[in-house]
């Protein structure tokens, strides 16, 4: 998807949730773009001596119900209209979860496999202090994303407190656990995921124990989703991810289930899935394909294409990754009568934790891992059931009602504040 597709995608789906809603015109106009945008050159002495200078920018989309919150993603392909769209995505997805957040996100169009480790670090600094006067733990908490990782969190943490003369470990989350980072954290998207699909079996009164589930991915968020879904008793009888000696997907099966544990461990011995013990090899099409009850695309976006959503017999799909489905094909899953729980709340586990990361921080006060699960587990639950709630009620997707639910709290918000002067009505 191009970066202008992305926008206009963005604003599509606020358009489509506010005449769904039946907001007044103004709560539009408010939302349809961000509502801060910073754009900064970014220059950075390279180890040969050169300076290089690197575009950066921060977005803002709504800070009505709290502080920005987003990742920092640092990718050869950003640009303004991407960041400008995951900023706003961010909105939704944290006011899905009803944290006390608004959207926001950052980027730098860079290739980091071409930087040095201290150019990384000169860069992270760079871009620190030309946003900073624009984050802060009240105002717009950044957190790591393509490109970017604890350590990136660590070093641009350290040049914000130089620059303030102050120590704000809230200021960034995603920080590694020994330099105030929260337990739980790395666990937490597959474990979010885990728990959608739960409610969703508890939803229409699945057995889990005679269910089973695909999962595409076995990175961080697939392969603690497919240890989450394996413990609740699902047997997992497809897998895919990416043939490194191959450089190519692949795919398997297994009709007689597959340990995640075990399968994580050949992928990481032989760098492919192919010749785990009592698999066959299949395409990603016929991964989708599978007869089972839970898909779980956790790896790509875009990968549920019309083509594909045409022959998938699962019930439901959680998306672990962003985006896997594409437009058409939520269409055609929609008539055939499959659920789709949407990203912005399946995958929300991760934000929820770096939510609870920035808590601890404010308070000084650090909390053990079972008090982190059983707090996520809790936002989780509650968040798939206002959904689920929802688009009962109003007959939608899962997807729709979840932006129709962040943007009626967001809208509720922006009117207290006087932001907008016609009151929202919801039924
Ligand atoms: P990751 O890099 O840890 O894992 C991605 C996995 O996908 C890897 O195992 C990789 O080998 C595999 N892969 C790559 N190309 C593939 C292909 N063509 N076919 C099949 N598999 C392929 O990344 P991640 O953190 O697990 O993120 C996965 C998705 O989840 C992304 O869309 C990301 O934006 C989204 N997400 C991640 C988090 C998080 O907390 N990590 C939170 C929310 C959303």
């Amino acid at each position: 998807m191009s970066d202008f597709n992305a926008f206009q995608m963005a604003q599509r789906q606020i358009k489509e949730c506010c005449d769904k809603l039946e907001l007044p015109a103004q709560y539009y106009e408010l939302l349809k773009q961000p509502m801060r945008v910073v754009s900064a050159a970014i220059p950075v002495r390279m180890d040969d001596g050169s300076i290089t200078v690197f575009e950066g920018y921060r977005s803002q989309h709504n800070l009505a119900c709290g502080p920005g919150k987003g990742g920092i993603r640092f990718h050869h392909d950003v640009n303004l209209n991407e960041v400008r769209a995951l900023s706003m995505w961010m909105t939704f997805k944290c006011s899905v979860l009803g944290l006390p957040y608004g959207g926001a996100k950052g980027g730098v169009c860079v290739d980091v496999s071409k930087l040095s480790r201290d150019e990384l670090e000169r860069l992270s600094r760079g871009y620190v202090r030309a946003i900073h006067p624009f984050v802060g733990d009240h105002l717009d908490i950044p957190a790591p994303d393509v490109g970017t990782n604890g350590q990136v969190m660590a070093w641009m943490g350290d040049e914000f407190d130089t620059i303030i003369n102050g120590v704000h470990p809230g200021t960034f989350t995603g920080k590694p656990v020994n330099l105030n980072g929260s337990l739980g954290r790395t666990e937490a998207t597959g474990g979010g995921i885990t728990v959608a699909v739960r409610e969703w079996a508890k939803k229409v009164g699945k057995d889990l124990s005679t269910a089973t589930a695909v999962v595409q991915g076995l990175g961080n968020v697939g392969s603690y989703t497919a240890y989450g879904v394996f413990a609740l008793g699902v047997k997992i009888i497809g897998m895919g991810d990416y043939d490194m000696n191959e450089r190519a997907p692949i795919s398997i099966h297994c009709p007689e289930g597959i340990d995640p544990y075990q399968a994580r461990a050949y992928l990481t011995e032989h760098k492919t899935l192919k010749g785990f013990p009592g698999s066959t090899v299949i395409t990603t099409d016929e991964l989708f394909a599978l007869q089972c009850d839970i898909l779980l695309p956790c790896a790509l976006e875009n990968v549920i294409t019309a083509e594909r959503a045409k022959n998938v017999k699962a019930a439901v799909i959680v998306e672990g990754a962003n985006g896997p489905t594409v437009p058409d094909a939520d269409v055609i899953l929609a008539e055939k009568g499959i659920v789709v729980v949407p990203d912005i709340l399946a995958n929300a586990g991760g934000v929820t934790v770096s939510y609870f990361e920035w808590v601890q921080n404010l308070g000084g006060y650090y909390w053990t891992m079972d008090e982190v699960n059983e707090k996520m587990d809790a936002k989780m639950s509650q968040a798939f059931t206002e959904v689920w709630d929802l688009s009962k009620s109003y007959g939608v997707t899962m997807r729709m009602a979840a932006y129709m639910l962040a943007i009626k709290r967001v809208s509720q918000a922006m009117y207290l504040k006087g932001w907008t002067n016609e009151e929202p009505k919801f039924k």
